[in-house]
């Protein structure tokens, strides 16, 4: 069968590659010059099933009320006149009970943790490098309040077969040395052993070569304006450089996605969330950390990728303006600072803002849409990296009339 996949981030290259491996012919239409190029280029690189939470959860609409007034908050709400911002809102809204919450967590950490097992066999199968950091993450906390009540909510995880180790603040200095000169500052923390990191834009874009050495045609530079539709078959893409053709497609244009499908009186429930990064040069400074970690009270969150340090912080309800002002890494860059002070040299980092294609539950949108050859591979949100190599294995599957893995509860169209 031939295969259009659309758009080439994380989520569009591991859906290529697991179709190469079904035997399909594969091409891959994408805007940009070259793969991994927006929001899958510069994010916090943790695979990470032990961080799996649902972001809408009953304390967060205080929060985003509080950050009308306040813009250090890490959720921070902006007005927009745009309805279908408002309708994703509701619904968001409406997931941040305890019940939805605890669903939602449950659904994600099992598609999470089914995801990181497929890219154990990606890597194994391809060799490729990526700057991994496979020694487990630290959550920490700040106070032994904030400990607590982590290490409480964070039984869901556990009941689904997270292993986790809750630590002291000695044991937490003991795994993350570069912790030791300010552990008084942390009451302790959790260790995920089996949670790990690594560079996705260097990842993708090894997979797409790889991909187009399976023989996938990667058109670059190629921008999708809209989906022709006969009956209930997608005949074509509409390109600015010529039609795509193809027996099936898959929609993986991350934030863009709900565009193309509008036209077609779908509402795609994917709203961009922006989040800011930092990558800081560590090459020959002092105790830079060993092992990436969150920063649970500040949710900030950093990992070591090679010579560099990459920090996330902030989720802004924003709209699609990826621009950014000094002002913005204020806040990161202090914790950052006062955990490793002579880490990296803090002022050659480099600034980076993306946008996280969410829905209102923070799983993905897979299955078919309303088209028979049209699959939808959109919205994993704030851990489309970690979800990425699962959600691209169950595509690759239902287009091949094969049953998933795992359930596909609350993650499809209906
Ligand atoms: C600050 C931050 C930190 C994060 N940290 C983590 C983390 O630690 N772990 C984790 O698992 N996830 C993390 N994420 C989330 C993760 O980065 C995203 O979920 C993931 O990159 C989304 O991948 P994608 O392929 O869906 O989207 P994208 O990478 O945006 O890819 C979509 C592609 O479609 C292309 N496209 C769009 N419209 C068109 C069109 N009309 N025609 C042609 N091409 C088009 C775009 O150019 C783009 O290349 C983080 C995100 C941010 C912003």
């Amino acid at each position: 069968m031939r295969v259009a996949v659309l758009g080439a981030g994380v989520v569009g290259v591991t859906t290529a590659y697991q179709l190469l491996k079904d035997g399909h012919e594969v091409v891959v239409v994408e805007r940009n010059q070259g793969a991994a190029d927006e929001t899958s280029f510069g994010n916090a690189g943790m695979i990470a099933p032990g961080h799996a939470f649902a972001w809408a959860s009953p304390k967060v609409p205080r929060i985003l009320l509080k950050s009308l007034l306040d813009d250090t908050q890490a959720f921070r709400f902006r007005f927009r006149a745009d309805r279908a911002f408002w309708s994703w809102t509701l619904r968001f809204l409406g997931e941040c009970t305890n019940a939805r919450a605890r669903e939602n967590t449950r659904r994600k950490f099992t598609l999470c943790a089914y995801s990181q097992t497929v890219l154990h066999e990606t890597v194994a199968e391809t060799d490729i490098e990526y700057e991994r950091g496979a020694g487990g993450l630290l959550y920490f906390y700040r106070s032994q309040e904030s400990l607590d009540r982590g290490v409480a909510n964070r039984g869901i995880l556990v009941e689904r077969g997270l292993e986790q180790e809750v630590v002291d603040r000695d044991r937490a200095a003991e795994l993350e040395p570069a912790l030791a000169p300010v552990k008084e500052r942390i009451a302790g923390g959790v260790y995920c052993h089996t949670d790990e990191s690594g560079d996705c834009h260097i990842f993708t874009q090894a997979l797409a070569r790889k991909c187009a050495e399976m023989g996938a045609e990667m058109r670059y530079g190629t921008t999708v304006d809209r989906l022709e539709v006969d009956g209930d078959r997608v005949v074509k893409a509409v390109t600015d450089r010529g039609d795509v053709t193809a027996d099936a497609f898959v929609l993986a244009l991350g934030c863009q996605s709900p565009f193309l499908l509008r036209p077609h009186g779908v509402k795609l429930q994917v709203q961009p969330i922006k989040g800011y990064a930092l990558t800081v040069p560590i090459d020959g400074r002092n105790n830079p950390p060993r092992i990436g970690g969150v920063d649970e009270d500040n949710l900030t969150a950093y990992t070591p990728m090679g010579d560099r340090l990459r920090v996330t912080a902030k989720a802004e309800f924003a709209g699609y303006d990826t621009s950014h002002q000094p002002r913005d890494f204020a806040k990161m860059l202090s914790v950052l600072r006062e955990l490793f002070p002579d880490a990296g040299n803090y002022d050659k980092a480099n600034h980076w803002a993306g946008l996280r294609p969410m829905t209102p539950e923070g799983t993905p949108i897979l299955g078919r849409a309303k088209q028979s050859n049209l699959y939808l591979n959109t919205g994993q949100g704030h851990m489309g990296w970690t979800m990425s190599h699962g959600s691209a294995r169950i595509t690759a599957d239902l287009i091949a009339g094969r049953t998933p893995a795992i359930a596909l509860d609350g993650m499809t169209l209906n």
